[in-house]
């Protein structure tokens, strides 16, 4: 019997990998424009590691985007902003930012806790971020399978429950991210 007691065990495990196979793909595809497609001007100092134990979204807006200046740019109209005397971040906030056509550009590195200029403390977020004003605009097809596969990607990797998916509004006063924004299937509403 060793040689059934072997073969089952290797159907065991095959049935296991397969099972286990898409979510680990899907993991994997953590598919960004790194910073350098956007020409991201370095950190500064005051980044703090953190341990990612949920997923929050956000917009951008006010103001709203409609895609000028093109994403590349206007990534760094935000960071700058973000790094300016303002806000006096080390770096843009958020660590993936979704533009018009879906495409998603890498942040803020996700070692780092992003940076938030309400009353709730980010460490421990993965900040994905839309482009753009979702109390006005609506977000459109590409932007939600981006989103979704993004939110499920960063789920899978930090193996993150439902439960730890939420909105900025659910953790401060704010609208972010607009009434129009939310991951159909994913999240409520
Ligand atoms: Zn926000």
């Amino acid at each position: 019997m060793p040689a059934f007691r072997l073969r089952r065990r290797t159907l065991l495990t095959a049935l296991l990998a397969a099972a286990l196979w898409p979510r680990r793909t899907r993991a994997e595809e953590l598919l960004m424009q790194p910073r350098t497609a956007w020409d991201a001007a370095p950190p500064r100092d005051g980044l703090r590691p953190h341990v990612i134990d949920r997923v929050t979204l956000h917009h951008t807006g006010p103001p709203a985007w409609w895609g000028a200046p093109a994403a590349p740019e206007y990534l760094r109209i935000i960071q700058s902003f973000h790094q300016g005397p303002e806000r006096g971040w080390p770096d843009i906030a958020y660590h993936l930012l979704i533009d018009l056509d879906g495409v998603v550009w890498e942040g803020r590195p996700l070692a780092f806790a992003g940076d938030t200029a309400t009353d709730y403390d980010p460490a421990g977020h993965a900040l994905v971020a839309v482009l753009g004003d979702y109390d006005v605009q609506q977000p459109n097809a590409a932007q939600l399978a981006a989103l979704r596969a993004m939110v499920q990607a960063l789920q899978v990797r930090y193996d993150l429950p439902p439960e730890a998916v939420g909105r900025h509004r659910d953790y401060a006063a704010t609208a972010c991210p607009g009434r129009n924004l939310s991951i159909p299937g994913l999240m409520d509403s």
